[in-house]
């Protein structure tokens, strides 16, 4: 497959941007090789720089439910840009979009819009840390929630206690707040709480992860989060950036009937326009600026065409069946791909809910980053690229997660699992059993 002009268009790029992109996964330093440069979406598909046409599974990292330039969504984006594109004041295009947010997810009573997941997950840390006047926060390890300073920190070796950085450039007094827990480990959350409880302002985790690969909540752990915290006084946000809009109409929370004090939104809320939003209970939110002491602002905020396009895509997926629809192409996806891996006997946990699925390399089940960096990410990269040569675009990560859109027919689901039952037979024997 030649790639001649998006080598060249790599090449142009290097001199740019460091590592010729704008966002690192993009670079394929997890799979090797050279990152296409898209040129057209439509539908469920994507075309590069030289011609090749793909089954797209990254849909812009999720935003994209209802595939690439729906003409619905392309529509909105027309007659708001024509009425002129920012204003630095309020319009109601914002209202219209709150307002199908909070339909769908009441615990969002006030919420605030912002540009982006980062912005939001920022955002509602420091609201958290002014509404308890605390400063310790627990964030869970391989659960991602943008790069903001406190959020970029691991695990400190051996202690629970002390978070280090997981960047340079970050103030490692700072990084020192952040304790960093194992996912999907209640006890090490109720360890936590009796050493620090009373400094803790809140608790971030996204309730399904979608950072580590697909590692699902196991039973009980959501709650816990909301139980613990709450006997100690600190709050919960869930950063629902991924899995808002996309396991159900109301997010994570209501599939699994857990309310948290904030969330945090960003993807399909934006339709592919940039656009986060955080909110939760008013009396919380009352806190912000100008009501309140803790400051947030955007020049960029409630851009009304960014406001237009999510309102149009949550209209759409308010009014029709699409959660019946994704799940069914879901289950289809989860179908074909676990026939394509039983038939070429490798070790492969297949993951999936709704419309986002994972794979691992991994012989065993993954509960948390510890299991997930078990997964061979060389019979990962294998695949990726036995894929894309058979015009399926996966994530070029072998810990990022997959969508469907509703714009994925039955014939793309075929084509796929026709194309991985080809590929897995091209993988090394080493990542077969
Ligand atoms: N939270 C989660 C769960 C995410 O997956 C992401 C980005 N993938 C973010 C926050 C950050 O969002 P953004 O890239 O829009 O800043």
């Amino acid at each position: 497959m030649s790639e001649t002009r998006s080598r060249r268009l790599f090449e142009t790029a290097s001199h740019l941007f460091p590592g010729g992109v704008n966002s690192p996964v993009r670079a394929f330093k997890g799979v090797g090789g050279t990152p296409r440069f898209l040129v057209r979406g439509e539908g469920s598909h994507v075309y590069d720089a030289d011609g090749h046409e793909y089954i797209d599974y990254v849909a812009s990292w999720g935003p994209l439910i209802l595939g690439h330039a729906n003409p619905r969504i392309v529509d909105a984006i027309e007659h708001a840009a024509a009425s002129g594109t920012s204003f630095g004041a309020p319009n109601p295009y914002e209202i219209e979009l709150a307002e199908l947010i909070r339909a769908a997810m009441p615990s969002l009573e006030m919420l605030r819009f912002v540009s982006s997941g980062t912005e939001a997950c920022m955002s509602a840390l420091r609201l958290a840390r002014g509404y308890t006047q605390r400063e310790r926060i627990i964030k869970f390890d391989g659960c991602y929630h943008g790069h903001a300073d406190s959020l970029l920190v691991k695990a400190g070796s051996g202690a629970l206690t002390f978070g280090v950085p997981s960047s340079a450039g970050i103030p490692k007094d700072l990084a020192a707040l952040t304790m960093v827990l194992p996912y999907n480990d209640a006890e090490a959350l109720r360890d936590a709480f009796k050493d620090h409880g009373s400094d803790i302002a809140c608790v971030i985790a996204e309730p399904v992860a979608g950072n580590m690969g697909l590692v699902l909540p196991e039973p009980g752990f959501l709650a816990a989060i909301v139980d613990v915290a709450h006997r100690h006084g600190a709050l919960v946000i869930f950063d629902e950036v991924i899995t808002g809009f996309r396991v159900a109409r109301g997010g994570a929370q209501s599939l699994y009937g857990i309310t948290p004090d904030l969330t945090c939104l960003g993807k399909i809320i934006g339709a592919g326009l940039p656009v986060g939003a955080f909110g939760g209970r008013a009396e919380i939110m009352r806190r912000l600026a100008p009501l309140g002491d803790v400051y947030q602002a955007g020049t960029l905020s409630g851009n009304p065409i960014a406001m237009a396009a999510g309102a149009a895509q949550l209209r759409e997926l308010s009014s029709t069946d699409a959660y019946e629809r994704l799940e069914l192409a879901g289950a289809t996806f989860e179908t074909g791909l676990r026939a394509a891996i039983g038939e070429h006997s490798v070790h492969v946990q297949f993951n999936r809910i709704g419309s986002i699925f994972g794979l691992f390399f991994n012989e065993h089940r993954v509960r948390d980053v510890a299991t997930a960096q078990r997964s061979d990410v060389n019979a990962y990269a294998a695949f990726f690229h036995a894929m894309l040569d058979r015009g399926v675009y996966l994530a070029p990560s072998a810990f990022e997660v997959g969508f469907l859109s509703l714009a994925h027919s039955s014939a793309d689901i075929d084509d796929t699992v026709t194309a991985a039952k080809e590929a897995l037979a091209t993988l090394p024997t080493v990542a077969r059993r």
